[in-house]
């Protein structure tokens, strides 16, 4: 039987191929910190070059003595239909093959009963709900590939596929991506991804809701945990910034612990039963000399959200390699009310996307929100994109932003 939440007083595993980087890379402070396995594609299972396969992995984790695995599940059919910098090998219509090729291997990997004693953590399909949610028409943010999935419904019956095989394992906890606070925020997107993940997708394709054990938000962004001098509600210059900053721009929250937390009571109040919640804490920390030390005493609604906000980018629609992000939070369990983990899903130094086009059989797009020169479009408010430049492929070592979070974390090293 599952336990409630699963990191309590478990010791996780440690990836030491991560580890290695890190602690060469001047992280040795935290090279010993857990961070998620990525089966990011097909040859993933077996191992690739830097990188162990799954069993290699799990094998490791036993040798460790650890009590907890944790992998994200990232191969969907037509994968980041909003963005082009982690574009997967499989078609849009290559449901079947995710299904023979990926998912059944892994499944029967974990399913081994040399591993029946770890519990494994598994994050589901990083982006795919949330982007049927946002980027999809009639709405302005639309891409052309988001409207196909939408139209085919291959991310529903593939994360339904996955919770169904994957949750049939006993030691195993599914979680499911919602995003982080800037992108489903927003009333108009807030219950309506609830719809979809209760409608269309915890009862396709061989998924019951009991194969849901939790949701996960932030995973690779860069959300702060605490926005600690605001809410949405704060009234400067007789107006809520909710409604009167451009930055808040009428979203209902501005940082991750209270829009994790809201989202634990409805999907709790859906599923009938108490729903567990973890928060992607790996590159959140907004440290640095930047960071402000207190709240503006500025009037004006914009300028006092300005110079209050920990968070630094430019626009919260910024997701590739944002310059000036500290190492958040070190993964604990129980860390406050309402969370049952601060965990590392994003490898910290691991790149978001490449600055410029590389070349790659790695199914690698360019996308140019992480090209430091790009204007914007839609999805970030037509601001520029606050990357760093000289970035290497989506997944593979970036020195130099490793020692920035490294330089920026917060809590500091
Ligand atoms: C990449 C994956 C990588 C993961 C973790 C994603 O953006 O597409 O290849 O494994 O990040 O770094």
């Amino acid at each position: 039987a599952r336990v409630d939440n699963p990191y309590e007083g478990a010791q996780v595993y440690v990836n030491p191929d991560w580890s290695g980087r890190a602690s060469q890379g001047g992280g040795s402070a935290i090279a010993d910190e857990p961070t998620f396995v990525w089966m990011d594609r097909t040859a993933a299972i077996n191992g690739t070059e830097g990188a162990r396969g799954l069993r290699a992995h799990l094998d490791t984790a036993l040798d460790q003595g650890a009590d907890l695995f944790q992998v994200v599940i990232y191969n969907l059919p037509g994968r980041d239909c909003s963005a082009l910098a982690s574009n997967g090998e499989l078609p849009a219509d290559a449901i079947d093959r995710y299904q023979t090729e990926y998912i059944d291997p892994i499944a029967e990997i974990l399913g081994d009963p040399a591993y029946a004693n770890l519990r494994i953590v598994t994050v589901v399909e990083i982006d795919s709900l949330p982007n049927l949610i946002t980027n999809v028409a009639p709405r302005e943010t639309q891409t052309e590939n988001c409207n196909t999935m939408k139209a085919n419904g291959n991310y529903q019956k593939g994360v339904g596929y996955a919770l169904g095989a994957l949750g049939a394992l006993p030691n195993v906890y599914n979680y499911i991506d919602i995003g982080h606070h800037g992108w489903l925020g927003w009333d108009d997107n807030f219950e309506p991804f609830a719809d979809l993940v209760m409608n269309e997708t915890v009862t396709n394709n061989g998924a019951s809701p009991e194969d849901v054990h939790g949701f996960v938000s932030n995973v690779a962004n860069y959300g702060v945990l605490h926005e600690e001098h605001f809410d949405a509600n704060t009234v400067i210059g007789g107006r809520p910034v909710r409604e009167a900053s451009d930055w808040v721009d009428w979203n209902r929250y501005v940082d991750e612990v209270s829009y994790a937390k809201a989202y634990g009571e409805l999907f709790s109040q859906r599923f009938g039963r108490r729903i567990s919640m973890l928060i992607d804490t790996s590159r959140n920390g907004w440290g640095g000399a930047d960071r402000p030390s207190g709240p503006s005493s500025s009037t004006d609604p914009n300028t006092f959200v300005e110079e209050s906000r920990i968070d630094g980018r430019i626009h919260t629609g910024n997701w590739c390699n944002q310059s000036g992000a500290g190492i958040g939070e070190r993964p604990t369990a129980s860390p406050e009310e309402g969370i049952d983990a601060f965990v590392w899903v994003k490898p910290p130094g691991e790149s978001d996307g490449s600055s410029e086009e590389i070349p790659n059989d790695e199914g690698k797009g360019f996308d140019r929100m992480c090209d430091p020169t790009y204007e914007g479009n839609p999805r970030n408010g037509n601001n520029m994109s606050g990357a760093l430049a000289d970035a290497p492929l989506s997944g593979h070592w970036f020195q130099a932003q490793f020692s920035e979070l490294v330089q920026n974390a917060y809590p500091p090293l």
